[in-house]
């Protein structure tokens, strides 16, 4: 793992695989240094980084390669489980295969279809989808996925998606929570504003970031906005005089989904931050124009928007009119699909 989401699916992961009494240990390849380690943290995991090998860019899958090698000559482990689709997993399923192991993807089999993307994440899916002896798909479409690209039925386990654990560990009693609407009665509508994608750097950041300053004029409107340490100066002038927007460094992540399942609307080009507002049944806006995870759209106070201030603006002002939180998304599974995965690679 790299990356904090990476950090938040796989915690119960290898959390699972422990209790399982498997000698599981973690390797962070340093992709994000300043926001890993507390991830696992908040899973009360400490950062055992095995080596560290920090490397950014296009290329940073190939010059992570070496020390991952080496690591996994020094542990011979039975096995790498890698994922999602960062730098950090490619060179991990790659670095597995190249070393004669297993590879194991969990969130396996998400396809944005956008397969001329300028950006990796799409091929590093379906590349890490070439390499992997096991595949854990979080829905079932994402498991047809696998099968349409010919996967073979008995490598692909439809385990559910390991953030819905992530969940269950950070918030307990979470489906016990009374609902209170609207979450601030005294402070107006709060609004939880991410933006961190490659694809939306510069032009798409500063429009996100523009209707967001708009949306923040009404007086019934507070936003938090959790900067990524990837954004820009130039990008942050977006939000010219920044009022009613709070901008804070990244939250902690029991405090962020604390924040999310009391918020009244989510404005995130993030995929994690897309699926943790569906099952907490936050209003989202989904500032993309394409998604690899239709299920977190699915339902009527969920909207994809693309980067248009004006779309971005009109979708947040209906949501937060009309007050109104959709149910809890239960097309993400039912909290146990570590415990499948640490199941079946155990077994
Ligand atoms: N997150 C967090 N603190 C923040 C913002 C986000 O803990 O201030 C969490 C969020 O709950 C989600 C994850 O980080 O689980 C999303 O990470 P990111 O948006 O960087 O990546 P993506 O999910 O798009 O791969």
């Amino acid at each position: 793992m790299g990356t904090r989401p990476e950090a938040i699916k796989l915690a119960p992961v290898y959390l699972a695989l422990r209790a399982r009494g498997a000698g599981a240990r973690i390797y962070d390849t340093g992709q994000h240094p300043d926001l890993l380690p507390s991830a696992l943290a908040a899973f009360a995991i400490p950062d055992t980084a095995v080596q560290r090998s920090p490397q950014r860019g296009v290329s940073a899958p190939l010059k992570m390669l070496p020390d991952m090698q080496r690591m996994l000559r020094a542990h011979a482990p039975g096995g790498v489980i890698v994922q999602g689709d960062t730098a950090s997993a490619f060179a991990g399923a790659l670095a597995g295969v190249l070393s004669g192991l297993p590879v194991h993807h969990v969130e396996a089999g998400l396809r944005s279809g956008d397969w001329l993307s300028p950006f990796p994440e799409e091929f590093i899916r379906a590349g890490i989808g070439r390499l992997s002896a096991q595949h854990f798909a979080p829905t079932p479409l994402a498991g047809r996925n696998l099968a349409a690209e010919g996967i073979a039925a008995d490598r692909i386990h439809i385990a559910g998606n390991t953030i819905v654990d992530a969940l269950r560990l950070i918030l307990p009693g979470r489906n016990q929570r009374k609902r209170t609407r609207p979450s601030q009665s005294a402070g107006g509508k709060l609004v939880v504003l991410t933006v961190h994608r490659r694809e939306s750097e510069g032009a798409g950041t500063r429009a996100i970031l523009g209707a967001a300053a708009e949306l923040a004029r009404r007086r019934d409107v507070h936003v938090i906005y959790p900067a990524h340490p990837r954004t820009t100066t130039d990008e942050l002038a977006a939000l010219g005089s920044g009022h009613g927007i709070e901008v804070v460094p990244p939250i902690p992540y029991a405090d962020f989904v604390q924040l999310l399942a009391r918020a009244d609307l989510a404005i995130t080009d993030s995929g994690g931050v897309q699926e943790e507002a569906a099952i907490l049944g936050t209003p989202l806006i989904c500032c993309r124009n394409v998604t690899e995870r239709p299920e977190a759209l699915a339902g009527t106070h969920a909207r994809l928007v693309g980067t248009d201030p004006e779309a971005i603006l009109a979708a947040a002002e209906q949501f937060l009119d009309d007050g109104q939180r959709p149910a809890f998304s239960a097309a993400f599974g039912d909290g146990h699909a570590a415990d499948r995965i640490a199941a079946i690679l155990t077994a």
